[in-house]
């Protein structure tokens, strides 16, 4: 047997669970041994009903009271029963489980493990997990590895499937060079990996990580230090020096310039008319106005004759770029066309013939920009907004669809300088530091489920004085259409609390690409007045108009990704109000919200998120919210960020041929 077999070769491993492991792009042997936990589970004592905390993670030993009853809504089983201990009861509720019925009958005895919460003044237990006594005493306290799943897959299944390959674990193939590994004292590599699945204890199951975490930052700063090699010796194509329209044109914006926002278009300014290719990133919080900057890049190039192109993560956020383009070059006789997924096969194919022969200017789009199909005619900058949710290889593939193009990316992440200078190694970087003038400080607040109530009348306030209103519902982690559901039922109970001439809608990534710009249309035009809505309203989305968000569960969130989701509003003149629901009462959830609470400023959260962090916080909230790494987190990992930053450096002074590095098949999505 040989590691790069697949997985079918593992004994106990048949054709249907490969399959299944296909899906999570495991195929062979090597995969599986590099597919690590999410998290970890700890088996506590079991503890009584009345005591058990809620808005956390407990195991109850319980008996089953009431017989099993399935009920059916949309495409979803709900499957649910009443269980006791001698001092107090919960309902338990499972998705999809109907086989249940079969497993619990009245008066047995299980313990239950799983997520606390209130419903319908109800304490609730979702989709626990259920062991006899027996089962569980021989889990008790010890460290389970919980993998990501798939429909079909269970835990239990992975975890012995990852066993399986256990023996062969001496061949993965280590990435890091001999004398990184012993002058940085690097823990040898199996050990490593067998540490993160079955760790013996929380402190070495860290240790193991980081020598994993170390791996995925080393091969990708290599792989920035070689782009930044490549781009700071090649010469400037496209010299662009005609700015007669670009003064023309922030003459005639509707607002000043930010002192930020200037600096950055002088930066820009500078490089396309300089001997060498831009390789800039501008990044500015949320609000700071990088659309206007990138509006005014574009405009530049395509008036000294060239093309732009400019991609964002999302369909929604690549329309609203289309629409503000389209409106803000009116009068400059541009031509702006958008290409997006969704976007019609006849209509793709004339987008692809006017690009080719240049009579597009500007091409704003998702991903679908750097398919093979799509070549341009003389394309001298890409602009990537909201970097951090494309990995490096989409930039670079966008700047190669061009001769070596001007490159501009965006980003909100607020990264501590030092950190910014390691990740984005091969830009240069301006920071607007500023916000628009004009602008109110968002108002916030921490509360508890209760006050759901208040807030909703000062929702209704709101709305009758023309605002709109977003609500980020609850996650669900058990799955995107638990999530859809969730969404969906909110907003009609929400309904029922508003009069009927509010209106009420709702969004959520299982949506097609049209049902959602519809919505967000809508959103925008003032027809809804709220708008619930999953996470997909993060990044991007600008109306103006929209001056409260509620966020339930807020304790679920990452703070970057809160800040974000805050960032909705307070985009215009009038005062904006967050609003953050925690259903938890722990005080380490309650410290962190606090934070931004008490901030609008998305560096201090950032830092101060940092700093409260300790070496236990690293599971469940990833902070930069960004998929760039399986397991590292450049916040949670600056130290081993660092580290991999000196081991390049150390390498780059030795002449080791970094090339060698940047070809290996690693954890790191570029
Ligand atoms: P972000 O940096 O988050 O991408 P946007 O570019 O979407 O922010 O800008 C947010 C809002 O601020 C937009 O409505 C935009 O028109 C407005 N804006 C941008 N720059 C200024 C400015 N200098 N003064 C006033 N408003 C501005
Ligand atoms: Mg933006």
């Amino acid at each position: 047997m040989n590691i790069s077999d697949n997985i079918v070769s593992l004994k106990g491993v048949g054709p249907k669970t490969a399959a299944l492991f296909a899906k999570l792009n495991v195929n062979t042997i090597n995969d599986l041994l590099r597919f690590y936990p999410r998290n970890y589970l700890k088996y506590d004592e079991p503890c009584d009903i009345n005591v058990a905390r809620v808005g956390e993670r407990v195991a109850i030993e319980a008996s089953i009271q009431t017989y099993v009853d399935i009920k059916k809504i949309r495409k979803l089983t709900l499957v649910t029963c009443m269980v006791k201990d001698g001092t107090g009861q919960v309902k338990l509720v499972w998705y999809n489980s109907p086989f249940l019925k079969q497993m619990f009958h009245i008066g047995q005895t299980y313990v239950f493990v799983g997520n606390l919460s209130v419903r319908n003044n109800q304490l609730t237990m979702e989709h626990p997990e259920y062991y006899t006594h027996e089962q569980y005493n021989n889990m008790k306290m010890s460290m389970q590895p919980i993998y990501p799943l798939t429909i079909g897959l269970s835990n239990k299944t992975v975890t012995k499937c990852v066993k399986a390959a256990l023996p062969l674990i001496s061949s993965v193939e280590d990435n890091i060079p001999e004398a990184v590994i012993e002058r940085f004292a690097l823990m040898p590599l199996e050990s490593a990996i067998n540490g993160v699945h079955f760790p013996s204890d929380f402190d070495s199951m860290l240790e193991c990580r980081n020598r994993l975490v170390f791996d995925e930052f080393f091969i990708f700063l290599a792989k920035m230090a070689m782009i930044r090699e490549h781009t700071v010796k090649v010469a400037n194509n496209y010299v662009i020096n005609d700015f007669t329209y670009t003064d023309k044109f922030i003459a005639d914006l509707p607002f000043e310039l930010t002192k930020g926002q200037q600096t950055a278009i002088n930066d820009i300014k500078n490089d396309i008319s300089g001997l060498t290719v831009m390789n800039r990133l501008i990044q500015g919080d949320v609000g700071s106005g990088k659309t206007a900057v990138a509006e005014i890049a574009i405009l530049t190039t395509v008036k000294n004759g060239y093309q732009a192109a400019f991609m964002a993560p999302t369909e929604v956020l690549a329309k609203q770029h289309y629409s503000a383009l389209s409106k803000d070059f009116e009068k400059y006789d541009i031509n702006v066309e958008l290409l997006v997924g969704s976007t019609k096969l006849s209509e793709k194919r004339r987008i692809y013939e006017d690009l080719k022969t240049g009579k597009i200017d500007v091409l704003v789009g998702t991903n679908a920009l750097i398919q093979d199909k799509v070549i341009y005619n003389n394309l001298a900058l890409v602009i990537t907004d909201e970097q951090h949710r494309f990995g490096v290889r989409q930039r670079a593939k966008l700047s190669e669809k061009g001769d070596e193009p001007h490159v501009l990316v965006m980003s909100a992440t607020p990264i501590p300088r030092t950190l910014a200078i390691i990740m984005y190694g091969d830009l240069d970087i301006s920071i607007i530091k500023d916000m628009p003038t004009g602008r109110k400080a968002i108002k916030n607040c921490v509360v508890g489920p209760k006050y759901r109530p208040t807030a909703y009348k000062f929702m209704k306030e709101q709305i009758d004085a023309g605002h709109q209103i977003y609500i980020i519902c609850p996650m669900v982690e058990a799955s995107e259409n638990i999530e859809a559901e969730n969404v969906i039922e909110y907003h009609e109970r929400l309904k029922e609390y508003f009069p009927s001439n509010v209106n009420i809608s709702f969004l959520h990534g299982k949506m097609s690409a049209d049902e959602k710009n519809a919505i967000m249309d809508g959103f925008n035009n003032r027809e809804i007045d709220i708008l619930v809505s999953t996470t997909v309203i993060e990044v991007g989305i600008n109306n103006p108009n929209a001056t409260v968000m509620m966020i339930e569960n807020a304790e679920k969130f990452g703070l970057a990704q809160l800040h974000q989701l805050r960032g909705r509003v307070g985009r215009g003149e009038a005062q904006s109000y967050c609003i953050m629901l925690c259903s938890s009462e722990n005080k380490d959830a309650l410290d962190r919200l606090d934070i931004l609470n008490k901030s609008n400023d998305g560096f201090y959260i950032a830092n101060e998120d940092l700093k409260l962090r300790g070496p236990g916080d690293f599971f469940g909230v990833r902070q930069s919210g960004d998929m760039l790494f399986k397991l590292g987190d450049i916040y949670n990992n600056a130290d081993v960020l660092k580290m991999a930053n000196e081991a390049i450096e150390y390498l780059k002074k030795e002449g080791y041929p970094l090339e060698s590095l940047t070809d290996k098949n690693t954890a790191v999505y570029l």
